[in-house]
Formats: C-alpha cells, sequence, structure tokens
C-alpha cells in the first residue's frame, strides 16, 4: 500500500448480505484499489438484539466467495483494531462524555413512537424523509451536564438552527441539507447502552483513519448528521461516495428480507461471481 487511501467496508450482522450490499462493498474495494490504498472490513455488531454471530462470520465468508479483499479487519487483523464495534466501547463512551461535557447533546426520554405521532400532527413537516424530533420538546441547554455516564438512557444531539450542511459527493457532486427541515435531533446513545450509529460510525471512521466513505446513497441524510458530529468532536471528516441502490426487477430497492437474492442463496443457485458481476441487475443504476 503506498497511498494515504483509506476506504472500509462496513456491515451490520443483522441478517445475510445481498446483492446490493456486494455492489456497494465491490464498489469501495475499486475505489480503494485504483487509489493503490488499503480497504478495512469493519464488522458494526452494536445493536444486541438484532446482531448475530453467524451473520457476521457469514458477511466475511460470502464477500471471500464473491472476490472482495482487505487488508484490515476482524479476519485478518491491522494496527487500527479492534475490528467489531462491540469491543470499541471504550472509545464510544469518550465521545460520549466529550459530547456531553461540550454541551452538544441531552438526554430524552420520549420513545421513536412518540417522535413519530407528534411528526403526524397538523402543521408538521412533511417534506423530511423521517420524523423531525420537536423542538419544543429539547430540554433547556446544559440539563443532562452533570452526568457522569449515558444512564440507561437515550441521549440526542441537538441540532444547530437555521444551519445548513453542504459537502460533495464523489458521485454526486455538490449535496445540501437543512438542520430542523431535513432532519432533526438525532440518537447518538441508545438506552441499551450502545452508541447509536451515527455516533459508532464517525468514531471508527476517525479513529481507522478512513480518508473516503464508500456507501449507499440511503445513508446521504446521515452523512449531514455525522459532519455535525465531527465539527463537535474536533475531528477532521473523510471524503464521501455514495452509490446508487440496487433495485429488483419491479423496482424495489434490495434489502435483507429478500432472502432469494441473498449472496448465500445464489451460491447455493450455481451462480458465479464474476456472471453476477456481468448482469443487467449488477449494472442497473451505476452511471459509468
Ligand atoms: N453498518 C452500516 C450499514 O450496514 C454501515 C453504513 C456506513 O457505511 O456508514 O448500513
Amino acid at each position: 500500500m503506498n497511498s494515504a487511501y483509506r476506504g472500509r467496508i462496513a456491515p451490520t450482522p443483522t441478517g445475510y448480505l445481498h446483492l446490493g450490499h456486494a455492489r456497494t462493498f465491490w464498489i469501495a474495494m475499486e475505489r480503494a484499489h485504483a487509489a493503490g490504498g488499503c480497504l478495512i472490513f469493519r464488522d458494526e455488531d452494536l445493536d444486541p438484539q438484532r446482531c448475530k454471530p453467524e451473520f457476521a462470520e457469514g458477511a466475511i465468508e460470502d464477500l471471500r466467495w464473491f472476490g472482495c479483499d482487505w487488508q484490515e479487519g476482524p479476519d485478518v487483523g491491522g494496527p487500527s483494531g479492534p475490528y467489531r464495534q462491540s469491543a470499541r466501547q471504550a472509545l464510544f463512551l469518550k465521545a460520549w462524555k466529550q459530547l456531553k461535557d461540550g454541551g452538544y447533546i441531552y438526554p430524552c426520554d420520549r420513545s421513536r413512537k412518540d417522535v413519530a405521532r407528534a411528526a403526524q400532527a397538523p402543521h408538521s413537516d412533511e417534506e423530511a424523509a423521517e420524523p423531525i424530533y420537536p423542538e419544543s420538546w429539547r430540554p433547556p441547554l446544559g440539563q443532562g451536564c452533570e452526568a457522569t455516564t449515558p444512564g440507561g438512557r437515550n441521549w440526542r444531539f441537538r441540532v444547530p438552527d437555521e444551519y445548513r450542511i453542504q459537502f460533495d459527493d464523489g458521485r454526486l457532486g455538490p449535496c445540501a441539507f437543512e438542520c430542523l427541515r431535513d432532519f432533526g435531533d438525532f440518537l447518538v446513545w441508545r438506552k441499551d447502552g450502545v452508541p447509536a450509529y451515527e455516533l459508532a460510525v464517525v468514531v471508527d471512521d476517525a479513529a481507522m483513519g478512513i480518508s473516503e466513505v464508500v456507501r449507499g446513497e440511503d445513508l446521504l441524510i446521515s452523512t449531514a448528521r455525522q459532519l455535525l458530529l465531527y465539527g463537535a468532536l474536533g475531528l477532521e471528516p473523510p471524503e464521501f461516495y455514495h452509490t446508487p441502490l440496487l433495485c429488483d426487477t419491479a423496482g424495489q430497492r434490495l434489502a435483507k428480507r429478500n432472502r432469494s437474492l441473498t449472496l448465500r442463496e445464489l451460491r447455493v443457485a450455481g451462480h458465479l461471481p464474476e456472471q453476477l458481476r456481468q448482469s443487467d441487475d449488477w449494472w442497473s443504476g451505476l452511471d459509468d
């Protein structure tokens, strides 16, 4: 490896991987190869209810079968380990504390259902892709600052008012999102004791020295949220490259529930990775 490029693939082991994941990870690998850089495999196994070791092992096995390779990861080791997020709690707690001391986050006892219900109320913003946490529910500034641990509560990031987040995506070009219109106060810590995705991914991408994040374009709004976290934590953000999502013939986005399209099922059915990478499905939506 002779370049500063460091990419990563970061599956969540809540099910077997499908062709859509494989395509995103393949693009991530090609970009790392083209830059003469390094690719890291990170197992995002934080959700204690939904993540299962058999899916984590399955992801490695299926991606290896598919032809992906990486230079650092749970199966090969490396200098930035551990490569399973469940073994990185100390780093996440340190970031939680930094955000809490800086007054960026507050404890919140409202459920997801409460937020969804509030967002259905008349006058709520219908353009938002997901329910916006009502500003009127925010506690006064500074509330929660005295806590020394997350203490079995949800914690949310207070997004700045009237603030536009802009970044240049490697594929999509200039992107912009408006705080409190496109997304509201978001979770950084969960009451079951683990960091929320947004926080864990920022802490780990920074700690692992990732220079470019390649992931599906369903996560564009997450990128905007994560840029706020980079700022609050005083970390340098990476570059971003969002891939198109793979759709099935009915135009539906592939999801883990489409069992027939898991890499596992495709393999058992006798498909070969090279053929899958030449199929029309594979090329659908790719610009070049
Ligand atoms: N674990 C996340 C997922 O599977 C990774 C997203 C990301 O690449 O940041 O959706």
